[in-house]
């Protein structure tokens, strides 16, 4: 046999040469206490109902025995496919990581903890079967602490549904399932992984929240604290922004910027008139009101520039890139886009 399996397990060997049905992308982070059960859990669910599958393991540069672990399990069933990373990058970029080498139509994210039960999956994959594009989950029945994440993940993520402009009652978990177009198609960065529905909604993905159990850390710690908070209001501010103005950022620096040349413009006025009616010394009287006026014009050139200049970096992100503005849902008898660009498409976001 050309296998180099070891052979004490030689018939745990599992080949899996055509692609499989289903994807499962898994973080992890100095996970080796879950490693066995997690693998034990997922097999039981995948093997009974969806046979054709692949587990893809992130190591995100774990120090303990976690890579090891996966390894082990690798060499004995090839459905088990395992990325290390090089350094530890986090939890997005571990993430992406894993969507970018997840062969299946339906792909799976799951945390590596065991906080999110395999039991779930079949839930999440069948919303997909439904027809739609993202299934998420949905921590209904929340257990964690109160005062450090029941109460800013409550406010965060009713924030998060406003600004995105996506109805989920739950934007912190990675519980979900994909159609594959829909998350090849999204780029990820920072930490945006906590906004992956809000980014789909962007190339019209159909979006459903399914809920799941919610359950404690039984090992290991986890790697946030409080001061998450911060960075998730930084990334929805980024992401308000991409959803909104991507294609037409001088629409927001423009209308911002122009008000504040109308403000100054009209202190300008005022102070001139002023000086023309009354005489006197504009400057001694109205010297902060002076001073906010030039502040103001100022201000606004630099954005309605600022704008100009996004502009111009939309241009070349798209066109180099071979983006479009658009996500196309299907064609009748069209096969082709006349124009000269790649038949890859990506979405911007
Ligand atoms: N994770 C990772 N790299 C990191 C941090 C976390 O791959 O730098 C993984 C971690 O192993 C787990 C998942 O991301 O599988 C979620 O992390 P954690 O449980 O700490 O987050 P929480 O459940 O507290 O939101
Ligand atoms: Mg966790």
């Amino acid at each position: 046999m050309p296998l180099s399996y070891s052979s004490e397990r030689a018939d745990d060997v599992f080949l899996n040469p055509t692609e499989p049905e289903f994807s499962l992308v898994i973080p992890m982070h100095n996970e080796e206490d879950s490693v066995p059960e997690l693998y034990k859990q997922l097999l039981e669910v995948m093997e009974t109902r969806y046979p054709s599958f692949e587990i893809v393991f992130v190591d995100d540069n774990s120090t303990d025995r976690t890579y090891r672990l996966l390894a082990e399990i690798a060499a004995r069933d090839a459905r088990v496919k395992v990325i290390k990373l090089k350094r530890n990058f986090g939890q997005t970029p571990a993430l992406a990581a894993g969507f970018d080498y997840a062969q299946g139509e339906i792909i799976i994210s799951m945390d590596g903890d065991l906080q999110h039960d395999p039991a779930d999956i079949p839930n999440l994959v069948e919303k997909i079967r439904e027809g739609y594009d993202l299934a998420s989950g949905w921590r209904k029945k929340r257990i964690d602490n109160l005062v450090m994440r029941r109460v800013p993940s409550r406010i965060a993520n009713w924030l998060m549904a406003k600004l995105s402009g996506v109805e989920l009652h739950d934007f912190g978990t990675t519980f979900k399932a994909y159609r594959r177009d829909t998350i090849k198609r999204i780029k990820l960065y920072g930490e945006l992984h906590r906004f992956i529905p809000a980014l789909a909604s962007w190339n019209g993905a159909k979006i459903v929240e399914v809920p799941i159990k919610n359950i404690n850390r039984e090992s290991g710690a986890s790697h946030y604290g409080i001061s998450r908070t911060f960075r998730v209001m930084f990334d929805l501010l980024t992401v308000r922004f991409l959803l909104k103005y991507v294609t037409r950022p001088l629409h927001f620096f423009g209308a911002v910027g122009f008000l504040g040349m109308l403000a100054g413009g009209l202190i300008g006025v005022f102070l001139v008139l002023k000086k023309l009616v009354s005489g006197g010394d504009v400057f001694l009287q109205h010297g902060p009101l002076m001073m906010m006026g030039m502040l103001l014009i100022l201000a606004g050139v630099q954005l309605v520039s600022t704008g100009l200049v996004a502009e111009l970096l939309a241009r070349t992100y798209f066109e180099s890139q071979g983006q479009t503005i658009y996500t196309v849902e299907k064609t009748l008898n069209h096969v082709e886009r006349s124009r000269d660009s790649s038949d890859e498409m990506t979405s911007i976001i």
